[in-house]
């Protein structure tokens, strides 16, 4: 087999997008996938022919979006620093929202869309200042994050929105980070929301989107391929108290495609320090950066190992970086060159935010679709 290479699993695709679907379904709710948790095209093929909308930062995760066939009336588009002619692009292939998160962006959206007598639909990202509680590379929610409008700021955009004549105000966006497991980060969230829309009732907003940041089980995949989408939901619904005719907009990323990809990866060598044994792998963080990022820990096993030996390993990877390293310490079967690693839960911000550092290949993708393909076995 060639490696390093990302293994997608599209039954636990499939199955965990009809899950969220299904849970989503019970209370009305829209779901937009989050591009950049993978673009991978099949995956985006995939979630758009299930009726996903998408979630968009980029001008170009736009037109990967339209190409893999999801409606433009389906897409949204956040990020704190959309130039002009990514806002021109939304706004000219009629997008359902721009999720806005400065005044002069605002200013700016209005001007362009006037240039393209085209109105724009907006709506306001707010920055709650609820801290998401997980790593601090990935809250994204507090006053100390660059996203969003505070309150001061909101203020001020709400006073210049009447003079706005290109641009239509629909309602508010959210996000306040990623891998949140602490299910009562999502209920303060819920009560934030229930407070602004009260408090700028006279707006009459018709959108209230909530973002991402459903985590998922890194350390057990296989006990938990799909995320608890059902508590998830039933946490908004118990919590938020809101007009029915207000429309409820999700956006997962990670929490739809986790657990559907692996990264497989051969060991090129097996050596021994004064301390360490080291596994080195033919993947690297150009590959997949997260344990260099953000210190993330994820599940390894060998497939098809004939090993009853067990030893301890740092699996490092190939690049010219400390870094590079996949696992510390970690309890395998005793390795050889040649044995093949699955490197788990790989499927969000891996492929997406693979590099060629080092000149390094491109990071190459398969697709099974095989029920049960928790454990490793190609
Ligand atoms: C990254 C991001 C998401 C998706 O977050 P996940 O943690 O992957 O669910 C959703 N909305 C916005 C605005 C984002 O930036």
């Amino acid at each position: 087999m060639e490696t390093p290479v990302y293994r997608y699993n599209l039954r636990l695709l499939e199955e965990t997008l009809a899950t969220a679907q299904t849970e989503a379904n019970r209370y009305n709710y829209t779901l937009h996938y989050a591009v950049k948790a993978n673009n991978n095209s099949t995956i985006l093929e995939t979630i758009a022919k299930r009726g996903f909308g998408a979630d968009c930062v980029s001008g170009n995760e736009i037109t990967a979006a339209i190409n893999a066939g999801f409606a433009p009336l389906s897409i949204v588009f956040a990020g704190v620093g959309k130039t002009e002619s990514e806002i021109e692009l939304a706004i000219s292939i009629g997008i359902a929202c721009i999720h806005v998160e400065s005044i002069e962006e605002l200013q700016l959206i209005n001007r362009i869309s006037a240039r393209l007598e085209k109105t724009a639909t907006i709506a306001l990202r707010l920055n709650p200042n609820l801290d998401a509680g997980t790593h601090q590379h990935i809250t994204t929610g507090t006053s100390r994050n660059k996203f969003g409008l505070s309150n001061r700021e909101l203020i001020q955009a709400v006073d210049t929105l009447p003079s706005l004549q290109w641009v239509k105000f629909i309602g508010f966006h959210f996000h306040i980070g990623s891998q949140i497991l602490d299910l009562k980060k999502f209920v303060q969230l819920a009560h934030y929301a229930n407070i602004t829309v009260r408090h700028y009732a006279q707006l009459n907003i018709s959108y209230l989107n909530l973002g991402g940041g459903l985590g998922i089980d890194y350390d057990n995949p296989s006990d938990s391929p799909i995320p608890n989408f059902a508590e998830y939901f039933l946490a908004f619904y118990r919590n938020l108290r809101i007009s029915r005719n207000i429309s409820i907009h999700f956006e997962p990323g990670r929490s739809l495609v986790g657990q559907c990809g692996d990264l497989l990866t051969k060991v090129l060598y097996v050596k021994q320090s004064d301390e360490r044994k080291f596994a080195v792998v033919d993947a690297g963080m150009n590959n997949l950066i997260r344990p260099a990022l953000y210190q993330a820990k994820h599940k390894i096993e060998v497939v098809d190992t004939r090993s009853l030996a067990v030893d301890l390993y740092d699996v490092v990877g190939p690049i010219c970086e400390s870094t590079d390293t996949f696992a510390s310490n970690i309890e395998l079967p005793a390795l050889k060159q040649g044995d093949i690693l699955a490197i788990h839960s790989a499927g969000a911000y891996g492929e997406s935010m693979s590099s060629r550092y080092n000149l390094r290949d491109g990071t190459e993708s398969i697709f099974v679709d095989e029920a049960n393909l928790t454990l490793a076995n190609p």
